[in-house]
């Protein structure tokens, strides 16, 4: 273990007052307790951190009844989270070894026959927790009362040389939870830092794992991993890793060599214009445009074209393509809704009926409807589209 003092100024500043009461309160009682994870790498960094979290060698339950403010969340990993006005500063306890640990501490634990951990409730020491984290860099201990940066895992010296490196052998770290090899992608993108061989080689391999972890978790990833840095480009890397083709196997059976199917030239599309679009319900549209292509286009050129009405079948349809969509993750309920409302939105968007006219353009998610219909016109080029895209582009500035 090396303790780095250099970087004790940086810190001393930056550090919110709630996460340095935080230290003071457990220290007072005679715990341990450091700054850890995020916010250590960042101040480094000279990045803002999002937050601080807290971790320590008390347990959730001390925890909570030193704090008034607490409460004890998670099952599979379990955390505190204290509350101070408008702020939450996460507390874990330090995690420890699963296999050098006995038996009877072991039922904390549980894996999957993949491997996958179902539970990491093992408490240890902080060495242990250090060897529990994800990647180098994340596993630094700051500790105010001795100025001192606690790293066991060479994290600083990866700070330096710009290394997203796996702890521990990357091939069952990413077997026990396999949401890290999106974190490592993520951090790799947002902090502009190269992946070491051995973490990157084990993803592609590895990358059918992925959708083991729930539903919701995934999706809170992947819109992490989404906000941050140039979004087409983050695509890529998930293609590249085949982590995209796991999580989006509906998209993924159209995919071709040169990328060139009306699939892939619309998520091109999309993605590329993401931040133009609108700053609101731009993920709406980026999955109702994803899966117009694989679910909807048939379906909609064939059927409706001919009864030219929207019907119970049509529901249907759109019913199927959202049960499709959710396979692998959880989608909030609101964003659901606007994707529905977009699909549904393209029957009316081909028809120039002047009693629907009105209600199309005051429809709430004109916009999103359009915005997709323009993009097909740019995929497909046909006659018809580019006709429609002009007619509403003219309307929509005539009322
Ligand atoms: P940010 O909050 O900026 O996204 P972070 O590194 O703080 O980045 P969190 O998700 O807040 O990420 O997690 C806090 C810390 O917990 C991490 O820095 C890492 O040490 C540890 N951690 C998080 N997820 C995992 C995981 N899946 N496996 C192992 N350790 C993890
Ligand atoms: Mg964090």
């Amino acid at each position: 273990m090396i303790i780095h003092n250099k970087f004790h100024n940086k810190l001393k500043c930056k550090i919110s007052k709630y996460a340095k009461l935080v230290l003071k309160k457990l220290n007072k009682y005679g715990y341990q307790a450091f700054i850890v994870g995020g916010s250590v790498r960042d101040v480094i960094l000279n990045k803002i951190p999002k937050d601080f979290d807290v971790t320590t060698n008390a347990t959730p339950e001390q925890i909570c009844k030193l704090f008034k403010y607490s409460r004890i969340i998670g099952k599979r990993f379990k955390i505190v989270h204290l509350f101070f006005k408008k702020k939450i500063i996460e507390v874990s306890t330090f995690r420890g070894d699963h296999i050098k640990k006995n038996k009877k501490i072991r039922n904390k634990s549980q894996k999957t026959i993949h491997g996958m951990l179902l539970r990491d409730n093992i408490f240890g020491n902080i060495r242990e927790d250090a060897f529990r984290r994800d990647i180098t860099i994340n596993s630094l201990y700051y500790n105010p009362n001795d100025f001192g940066i606690r790293d066991y895992v060479g994290g600083i010296k990866d700070l330096k040389n710009k290394k997203i490196k796996l702890i521990g052998n990357p091939i069952i770290r990413y077997k026990e939870d396999p949401i890290r090899m999106l974190r490592v992608i993520r951090f790799s993108i947002y902090l502009n830092m190269s992946i070491s061989y051995k973490t990157s080689q084990a993803i592609a391999p590895l990358s059918k794992l992925i959708i083991n972890v729930s539903p919701s978790r995934l999706f809170d990833e992947l819109i992490k991993l989404f906000n941050k840095g140039n979004i087409y480009y983050t695509y890529k890397i998930l293609r590249r890793y085949l982590l995209f083709h796991a999580i989006f196997p509906h998209i993924s059976k159209y995919f071709t060599k040169n990328e060139s199917s009306n699939i892939e030239l619309m998520i091109k599309l999309i993605l590329k214009n993401y931040y133009k679009i609108n700053k609101k319900n731009n993920i709406s549209l980026v999955i109702a445009s994803m899966f117009w292509y694989p679910q909807l286009n048939f379906f909609f050129k064939n059927i409706f074209s001919i009864k030219k009405k929207y019907n119970n079948e049509c529901e249907l349809k759109i019913n199927d393509s959202i049960r499709k969509i959710s396979i692998n993750l959880l989608i909030p309920k609101k964003i659901i809704l606007i994707i529905r409302q977009i699909w549904k939105l393209q029957f009316f968007l081909l028809q120039k009926k002047s009693k629907t006219n009105f209600k199309v353009i005051k429809h709430p998610r004109f916009y999103l409807g359009y915005m997709l219909l323009k993009m097909r016109a740019n995929v497909e080029k046909t006659k018809e589209l580019k006709y429609y895209v002009n007619f509403w582009t003219n309307k929509k500035f005539n009322f």
